[in-house]
């Protein structure tokens, strides 16, 4: 996870500006998607209930692993306050270099075989949860080399999830890659830095994907305080930003193209 970000924030907010505009519900000029990852406790316990003041709704990409039945009806209750949940594996195999873990959950441990099934079951936990049949993937540590095999076309033909957020996904549903960026921050991030990446979408009328973890808490957190004023600049400006789950988002987009 921690070698992910460093190569995301390298990259940066990916698209500027660039030519053409993409409309959005209600002729606003840009959406906004904020999603979670590693179902964290800092995530039920701060940014739920920040996004709830604020009346927007994220998306939780959980790992099956960390849900524990301690949670797992706080997360269905989110679920049912019109939150989305994602898959993020059970176990988020990553490449042994980036991340320590035990030599069962390296990705180099698995087959693109197992991955799917890993995924499928995932898919069935989180449907226990919040009763929906289809749930949108993030790629743990942006690794998809399963035992040296790429998953993620043969996670594609599969059917299983909707939709990766990831890029090459984005691009093979036919949407233009000018007008999405990706936005990861560090732990010294300001919200200031946070709302410049918003109004950098909105110049570009595109899509801007927010990826946290920790909300004031737990690891590559953001601070809470941070992570408010982003919620109020959104909220405070949804007259011109469409703020919506993830698979929201991407149905609108790909039923416009
Ligand atoms: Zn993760």
């Amino acid at each position: 996870m921690r070698y992910l970000l460093a190569v995301l924030m390298a990259v940066g907010v990916l698209a500027q500006a660039s030519a053409g505009q993409v409309s959005w519900p209600g002729g606003r000029k840009a959406a906004v998607v904020l999603t979670y990852d590693d179902a964290l406790s800092s995530q039920l316990d701060i940014a739920i209930p920040a996004l709830d003041a604020a009346g927007l709704k994220g998306t939780f990409f959980l790992v099956g692993s960390g849900v524990t039945p301690a949670t797992v009806l706080r997360w269905r209750a989110a679920a049912s306050e019109g939150h989305e949940l994602g898959n993020h594996t059970l176990f988020h195999p990553c490449a042994r270099v980036k991340y320590p873990m035990p030599v069962q959950y390296q990705i180099e441990s698995y087959t693109v075989e197992t991955m799917l099934t890993e995924i499928r079951t995932m898919n069935a936990m989180l449907t226990a949860m919040d009763g929906r049949a289809e749930h949108a993937f993030a790629v743990p540590c942006g690794d998809t080399l399963a035992g040296g095999t790429d998953y993620l076309e043969p996670l594609r033909l599969s059917g299983l999830v909707r939709y990766d957020r990831d890029l090459q996904w984005a691009e093979r549903l036919g949407l233009d890659r000018q007008h999405i960026a990706s936005a990861w921050f560090p732990e010294t991030a300001t919200g200031a830095e946070m709302i410049e990446a918003v109004k950098q979408a909105e110049q570009n009328g595109g899509l801007l994907v927010f990826g946290f973890h920790g909300i004031g808490g737990d690891h590559l957190k953001v601070s809470a305080e941070a992570h408010a004023e982003l919620l109020a600049y959104l909220k405070a400006n949804r007259d011109r930003i469409w703020v919506a789950p993830f698979s929201t988002v991407m149905d609108y987009a790909t039923a416009k193209k």
